[in-house]
């Protein structure tokens, strides 16, 4: 597993937090063929389903909590009323893993490591999943993909015509699953997804407090002993005080009581 952790699109995995359980599966990777593809020859719409596809292939080979689960019952409680991001149904699944993570996918898929949710807060949760909404919604995530899509697996199918859907096989969509997981976005990305994660919270009736509650969890994390690597990858994205001062400065103009912090 590589060692991610980014901002809020992926937290790394801070060693032995949980007792010895599955890792997250990404498959592995496969050479990419040497034909040249345009952009223009994959539809929106054919990165979406194939998006779908990739998904599909990350809740087959990850062990994902059933409906009875108390992390998913804690999930559904806490994104209750999240049911679409501008006309894109929202779907949402708990990955049994020991990786601290979650991502949000085009398709509208949220997927949430159960190791990430034993770390945080509702509210803290709430802010991930508003941020990684937020690169949805701004059309970061689509943009990985379909770049992973003509830079690896994708290529030699799409040479081949007649499009992608259903051509790639196992290992190759476990490859193309990997830019849906570890996306890495710009800056200027970064500021969006908050922005546009915040606003997405407050369409939907959620307490915008936990953008800011979540950075500050993250600002805690990143601060923890032997996490270097971590430090190092946060240094490439947004500042988190900033981010936290920013987030927390909108919602107390926009008239919202922080929560308090349960224990937890
Ligand atoms: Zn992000």
């Amino acid at each position: 597993m590589r060692k991610i952790l980014y901002s809020l699109c992926a937290f790394v995995a801070l060693g032995s937090v949980q007792p010895v359980c599955a890792q997250f599966n990404l498959g592995k990777a496969v050479s990419a063929g040497a034909k040249a593809v345009k952009a223009t020859q994959i539809s929106d719409a054919e990165v979406a389903a194939m998006a779908r596809e990739s998904v599909q292939w990350m809740d087959t080979h990850n062990k994902v909590c059933d409906a009875n689960d108390p992390y998913t019952q804690r999930l559904n409680r806490l994104t209750e009323g999240l049911v679409e991001a501008d006309g894109i149904p929202l779907n949402f699944k708990v990955y049994d893993v020991i990786d601290v993570n979650a991502f949000a996918c085009p398709d509208g898929s949220v997927r949430v490591f159960s190791s990430l949710m034993d770390l945080m807060t509702d509210d803290e949760l709430l802010g991930v999943i508003g941020h990684e909404i937020g690169h949805v919604l701004k059309h970061h995530s689509k943009k990985a993909y379909k770049a992973a899509l003509l830079a690896s697996a994708g290529r030699d199918a799409l040479s081949s015509g007649g499009g992608l859907v259903g051509k790639l096989s196992d290992s190759q969509l476990g490859d193309l699953s990997e830019s849906l997981v570890n996306s890495k976005f710009s800056q200027k990305e970064e500021k969006e997804a908050d922005d546009v994660g915040y606003e997405f919270l407050v369409k939907n009736g959620k307490n915008p407090w936990a953008m800011a509650m979540a950075f500050e969890k993250m600002q805690e994390l990143e601060g923890g002993a032997k996490q270097s690597a971590m430090a190092k990858m946060f240094s490439s994205h947004p500042d988190t005080a900033a981010r936290i001062k920013k987030m927390s400065e909108r919602a107390t103009k926009d008239g919202y009581t922080r929560p308090a912090d349960p224990a937890k």
